[in-house]
């Protein structure tokens, strides 16, 4: 598949598919002629950049989970899992303070000793 319809295909700019090759992220075959050619298996590869690159990982990151071989992989990921950890605690936390508060009856939600601990 040419890289004008593999962009279509993934709803994004040519170039973008450009910048992932240049990057290493995902290498496109190339037609007798020279041409980028796409697989289904790059097209699938891509979605799995999207969907990374839709939870604020980086290329690098990206690079690193899609290549076995990639030095300091493990401790790469790893560190991605944690702060996705630590990002999903303060959504939690945020998400229990807003459901309080929406019903909270002190005037201050300072002094709301339940508000108070979203302070902390
Ligand atoms: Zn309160």
């Amino acid at each position: 598949m040419k890289i004008g319809d593999a962009a279509a295909e993934l709803g994004v700019a040519a170039h973008v598919l450009r910048h992932w090759e240049d990057e290493g992220v995902v290498v496109p075959g190339r037609t007798a002629s020279g041409h980028r050619d796409y697989s289904a298996e790059h097209l699938s590869r891509c979605r799995i950049v999207l969907s990374c690159q839709s939870v604020g990982m980086s290329l690098a990151e990206i690079r690193a989970v899609l290549h076995r071989g990639e030095s300091g992989r493990g401790p790469l990921i790893d560190a991605r899992i944690e702060g996705i950890r630590r990002q999903r605690a303060a959504l939690d936390s945020a998400e229990r303070f807003l459901l309080h508060v929406r019903g909270c009856r002190h005037d201050l939600i300072t002094r709301c000793p339940e508000c108070s601990i979203h302070a902390e």
